[in-house]
């Protein structure tokens, strides 16, 4: 990518066919709801009071079937189910790694196939979900960046991938039995990490994410979602603003000439541009911390110096860093670094002041780690030309 290469951020999403059809409600926010339920005769009054009704049956207890929410009347159940749908992404397959992380494949609109992966621990459960087919951008390091961007994901198909690991991990509470608050869920986490780059789709992950917060939708508290970016700094206050959920940016290098080979966006938004712009975050957003993700390369971003530089650029920030070992892929062209040199790393970091935990790799046997998502159904790919010009290999 050069400095004058556009990066086109209104990739259209290719709207459901379905002209005539039943519109499926989920992933449409209160208001868009509530007008629709208006256009289809709700009188206006009731209409907010039936929006949180259908919103409390479909987030909070998984009801797929209007005909299931038994306060309201039979007659409005019936004309709901005449005029829309309540429908989520459709799993095609799961995979269980041996530690017991759940990779689904799973198919959306048109065919296409992104993945969803959750992960268990002991005290919570955090699932990682896509935000495109694909991927836009082409950090050199990552599997996802060599599949051309196929399409944005819709509100509902990204806030559906929560609903479907529900359905799998069997975590709905009875319907008026409360909203499953009381004990731990297996499914208390959400991270935007998987396929995609959230902020290039920020309007339908900005809704998405509004419902998976809401007291009478998903109801998860915002500091349980965090969503990563790889840094498209004009968007970032805006997701402070109109998110306000907890913030990871994926670093992964200390010189300006090093990010600009792994995570070629540099280019445009540099380190120090990028650093000015999370400065306000925490304070924008009411949260804590800004968690840095860096992925350790052998031999390319993993020296002392570099744990120095770290500490040395990100200090006036409340952070923490994320040290995630590298997940090899099949023609990768980077290799994880030593496990002695990540410790080393990390007690540098750790002794500056900052929290450093050192990412345990998980579900690498069905190749479910960060990074290594990547449709095989896919068959655009970007060329090894483009993505090694573009990162200045
Ligand atoms: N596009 C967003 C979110 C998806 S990637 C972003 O780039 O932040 C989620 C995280 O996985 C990012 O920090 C990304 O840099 C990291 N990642 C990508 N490929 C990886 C790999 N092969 N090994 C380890 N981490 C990787
Ligand atoms: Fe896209 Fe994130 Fe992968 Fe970069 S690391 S190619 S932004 S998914």
């Amino acid at each position: 990518m050069t400095a004058e290469t556009p990066i086109t951020q209104d990739v259209q999403t290719i709207p459901r066919k379905l002209p005539e059809g039943p519109v499926n409600i989920v992933g449409l926010t209160r208001d868009k709801l509530r007008k629709l339920l208006i256009e289809n005769g709700t009188p206006e009054k009731q209409a907010k009071m039936r929006t949180g009704q259908i919103w409390q049956w479909v987030y909070q207890w998984g009801v797929r079937d209007f005909h299931a929410m038994t306060n309201l009347s039979k007659a409005y159940r019936a004309e709901l189910a005449e005029k829309f749908v309540i429908e989520i992404p459709e799993m095609v397959s799961k995979q269980v790694s041996a530690d017991g992380t759940r990779k689904y494949l799973v198919k959306i609109a048109g065919g296409h196939e992104v993945e969803v992966v959750y992960i268990p621990e002991t005290d919570r459960g955090t699932l990682c979900i896509s935000s495109q087919v694909g991927c836009l951008l082409t950090c050199s390091f990552c599997h996802t960046g060599t599949q051309k961007l196929v399409r944005n994901l819709t509100a509902g198909e990204i806030v559906g991938q929560i609903m479907m690991a529900r359905d799998d991990l069997d975590e709905w509470p009875q319907p008026g039995v409360g909203t499953g608050d009381a004990g731990p869920r297996l499914l208390s986490n959400v991270v935007l990490m998987g396929m995609g780059e959230p902020l290039y789709n920020f309007d339908n992950v900005r809704d998405a994410m509004k419902i998976a917060m809401d007291n009478e939708g998903i109801s998860l508290s915002r500091r349980r979602i965090t969503l990563s970016t790889s840094g498209v700094v004009p968007e970032i206050a805006k997701t402070a603003e109109e998110i306000g959920c907890m913030l990871a940016v994926s670093l992964h290098a200390t010189t300006d000439e090093v990010r600009d080979k792994l995570v070629p966006i540099n280019k445009r938004w540099n380190i120090e541009v990028l650093l000015e712009a999370l400065k306000a975050y925490p304070k924008l957003s009411n949260s804590e911390r800004i968690t840095f993700e860096y992925v350790m390369l052998k031999g390319v971003n993993d020296s002392d110096e570099d744990a120095r530089r770290l500490v040395r650029l990100i200090s006036g920030i409340p952070a923490k860093i994320n040290l995630i070992p590298f997940n090899e892929w099949p023609g990768s062209p980077y290799q994880r670094s030593d496990w002695d040199r990540i410790e080393k790393f990390a007690d540098i970091v750790y002794k500056a002041g900052y929290a450093s935990p050192i990412r345990t790799p998980r579900g690498e046997d069905i190749m479910a780690a960060c990074g290594q998502l990547k449709s095989a159904t896919e068959r655009e790919r970007k060329s090894r030309k483009q993505i090694e010009a573009e990162a200045g290999l």
